[in-house]
């Protein structure tokens, strides 16, 4: 019987294996060659950074961008850039990864968490303004896994409160939100070109200053470049204030133009496959697909749907199991707790033997804070999606879920029904 679980011992859902392909190759080789060529590695000597971000910027539209080292270093110099500094507090995202907390703490500034829209596993627009206190300063808008946070919302609190928004797109290149690219809607746009990320510069990121203003953009590019000022003639060395060595190099910025040709392709194959699985799997019991509101675009740097553990009969761990039986890898959850649980949370201790900067507000964080999402993380199952997926791999990944969910669905009524009665 083909709807035998593969897990009691039917045939597997997957039938062939799922399509892979190269990331790099003769573009990234010829771009590396050339930046050994000019017989310099730095950034601002060298073409290949310069060329990286003046694509980048036609790529999206702005005028400014500055490049860095990482995806955690972009949200760093971001907030330092708009002044983010000691017993500032700052509104962010509970399910995300640490490279969006990491500058907050540098900056000796308070992470808040705000709650999540309980299927986008974005923030919530109403959330964040239940957080707003006096010392509030910055909102970092997580885009996760290449789908759009409510910004028209977030922007308009961030307006009435006079907050700087950074919008975190590590994992969303090309994602639109109403038609507009994200990255570019808030003051600032933070991406990562770390190996996992859409495009791989080794590791990389980028800010973009949405500003246009032109001292603004020197600002992001002094805070990633230890303070030298190197606009207006003259490189200015005098130190005016802490600021980090986040530099890109020319060899980063050569894979980066490759990269960034390959770009377009990679969001639209991800965005096909993730919108085709939901398709397939919408009407589903028990299973909640990746939600994407009306009229925006995800780029899926992954697939997370829920399951409603009451409605398909099975615990998330058990549904997990046997999707993985039937050929479709996937992991329970994304992080292993929301981020304010974590130890250095819990323990309230980013520096060795001291509780600065949360003993400033004396903040607490506890279970209970973001209920949605906790609850997400309890009952997600994670997918990969890959460009080089092809559409029979989504299938068969729909087929299984399906071949999974009806079973249990079917089954479990069954006996729950039995016992009731
Ligand atoms: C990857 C990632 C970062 C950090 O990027 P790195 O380049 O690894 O430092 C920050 N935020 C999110 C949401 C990410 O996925």
């Amino acid at each position: 019987m083909s709807d035998k679980l593969a897990i009691h011992g039917g045939p597997k859902s997957k039938t062939v294996p799922f399509g892979t392909g190269k990331r790099f190759g003769e573009e990234e080789l010829k771009e590396l060659a050339e930046a050994l060529e000019q017989n310099t590695l730095f950034y601002h000597f060298g073409t290949k950074v310069k060329t990286f971000l003046d694509r980048f910027n036609d790529l999206y539209g702005v005028q400014y961008s500055v490049a860095t080292s990482s995806g955690t270093a972009a949200i760093h110099v971001a907030l330092g850039a708009a002044g983010v500094s000691v017993g500032d507090e700052v509104i962010t995202s509970p399910i995300t990864d640490q490279g969006t907390l990491i500058g907050i703490l540098y900056q000796n500034a308070i992470p808040v968490f705000a709650d999540l829209d309980p299927h986008t596993y974005n923030l919530d627009p109403a959330s964040i303004e239940s957080r707003i206190t006096p010392r509030t300063k910055a909102i970092v808008a997580v885009h996760l896994a290449g789908n759009p946070c409510d910004m028209d919302p977030i922007m308009a609190t961030a307006r009435k409160h006079g907050l700087t928004v950074i919008e975190d797109c590590a994992q969303s290149y090309l994602t639109r939100y109403k038609g507009r690219l994200v990255g570019t809607i808030g003051h600032y746009g933070c991406f990562s070109t770390n190996d996992f990320k859409h495009i791989s510069t080794g590791d990389g990121g980028i800010v973009t200053v949405n500003s246009g203003s032109e001292s603004d953009y020197y600002a992001v590019h002094a805070f990633a470049d230890k303070n030298y000022r190197r606009f207006g003639g003259e490189v200015v060395r005098e130190l005016h204030g802490l600021a980090p060595n986040y530099r890109m190099t020319e060899l980063q910025g050569a894979v980066g133009i490759a990269q960034l040709r390959k770009l377009p392709d990679i969001c639209a194959a991800r965005r096909k496959h993730g919108d085709r699985l939901t398709a397939a799997i919408s009407d589903l019991p028990g299973i909640k697909p990746h939600h994407v509101e009306v009229g925006n675009e995800c780029t899926y740097w992954f697939y997370m749907l829920r399951v409603d553990e009451r409605e398909l009969g099975a615990p998330r761990e058990v549904f997990s199991e046997a999707l993985a039986a039937e050929g479709i890898p996937n992991v329970p959850g994304y992080i292993p707790d929301v981020v304010y649980m974590q130890p250095l949370f819990q323990r309230r201790e980013a520096y060795a033997g001291t509780h600065f900067p949360f003993d400033i507000t004396g903040i607490t964080y506890e279970r209970g804070l973001c209920p949605n999402a906790e609850a997400i993380l309890r009952t997600a199952v994670r997918i990969a999606i890959s460009e080089f997926y092809s559409d029979l791999d989504v299938d068969e990944i729909a087929a299984g879920i399906g071949k999974v969910a009806r079973y249990f669905h079917s089954h479990t009524t069954q006996t729950i029904g039995d016992t009731e009665r």
